[in-house]
């Protein structure tokens, strides 16, 4: 795979960028699966992700970010581009907010807030990924999400390569998603208000939500739940969970080579060991079908696949 411009690598490097070129993406995603890109390249600071983004854009080739990687599917003939692996992850707390850059672990965010004393984040804990891939999925549990703690987002848009500072009434955050996710903006850092509470009682919360989620969690590696809960029946009510209907129509043990539903958890697809993207791509589309025949419902994909 290397359909890149001539010069892009040479430019890149020129930035004194970290390059890797046809690098397999398997290993930067929870799931474990999938081909290489063209490049990859590592950026550590918004300023390198600014001209990491400048120089890709300058020769018309595509790229892509991954944070954390775990809530991606990348197919087994890899992409055609760059890979944008965001590392810039700076985390500093002031009285009652917290700025992180995109590429902070959330997990750390989690602790460093109830460390601080700041509440809020603590639903959190467990989630995998970066701050920026939770801002812009607005990852979630237990009815709460990160959109619900953000402030203001730094941004590079995507269109004019511009920075810009978006409040949260301009994100559009709604069950899982955000309006980032159509105008394909980069999250470059975030700034999360909190509020003060007791430190004990926080970390108490996060062993709590761990404990809950080492249970209901496969080990396998897996991308979290593959498809979307339903709206609700009625307004007010809470979301149908997608599980419950998978595992009515016998999920369980379904398996298309590699690829399997997990025992524990009917909306999780797991990698039990060599998995290929098409496997998950099928096994994905017979339960779908299966919930469609039953319920006549039609399953959302969360997991994004890579295209
Ligand atoms: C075991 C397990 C449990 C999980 N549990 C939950 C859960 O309880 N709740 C939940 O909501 N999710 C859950 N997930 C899914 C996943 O952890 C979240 O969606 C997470 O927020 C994704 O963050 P990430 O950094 O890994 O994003 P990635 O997977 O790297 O990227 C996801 C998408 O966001 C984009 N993106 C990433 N970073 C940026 C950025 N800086 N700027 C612009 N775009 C960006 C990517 O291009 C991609 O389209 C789980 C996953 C696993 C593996």
């Amino acid at each position: 795979m290397s359909g890149l411009p001539s010069g892009l690598l040479d430019a890149l490097r020129a930035e004194r960028l970290e390059v890797a070129e046809n690098a397999p993406l398997a290993a930067w995603t929870t799931f474990r699966i999938g081909g290489p890109a063209a490049a990859v390249v590592t950026v550590r600071s918004p300023e390198e992700v600014v001209r990491a983004v400048r120089s890709i854009a300058a020769t018309g080739a595509r790229w892509t970010v991954f944070g954390g990687g775990s809530n991606v599917l990348v197919p087994d003939e890899g992409y055609d581009g760059v890979v944008v692996l965001m590392r810039a992850a700076r985390v500093q707390v002031f009285e009652s907010d917290l700025e992180a850059e995109a590429g902070a672990d959330l997990g750390r965010l989690v602790s460093a807030s109830a460390w601080a004393g700041l509440g809020d984040l603590t639903f959190a804990a467990g989630i995998p990924g970066t701050i920026g891939g939770a801002v812009v999925g607005n990852a979630g549990a237990w009815g709460r999400a990160v959109g619900d703690c953000v402030a203001s987002v730094h941004v590079l848009r995507a269109r004019t390569l511009e920075p810009a500072v978006l409040t949260r009434d301009e994100l559009g955050f709604d069950y899982r998603s955000s309006l980032l996710q159509t105008t394909g903006d980069l999250v470059l850092s975030v700034r999360l208000a909190l509020q003060p509470a007791d430190r004990k009682l926080l970390l108490r919360q996060i062993d709590d939500w761990l404990a809950q989620r080492a249970e209901r969690l496969p080990e396998q590696p897996c991308a979290g739940s593959f498809f979307r809960n339903l709206p609700p029946a009625r307004p007010g009510e809470k979301r149908e969970p997608a599980g419950r209907l998978l595992e009515a129509v016998g999920a369980k043990g379904l398996r298309v080579g590699d690829a399997a539903v997990s025992d524990r958890h009917a909306n999780v697809i797991v990698n039990l060991g060599h998995a290929h993207c098409r496997d998950v791509l099928a096994l994905a589309g017979e339960l779908e079908q299966r919930v469609a025949d039953k319920f006549g419902v039609k399953l959302l994909r969360e997991v994004r696949l890579l295209s």
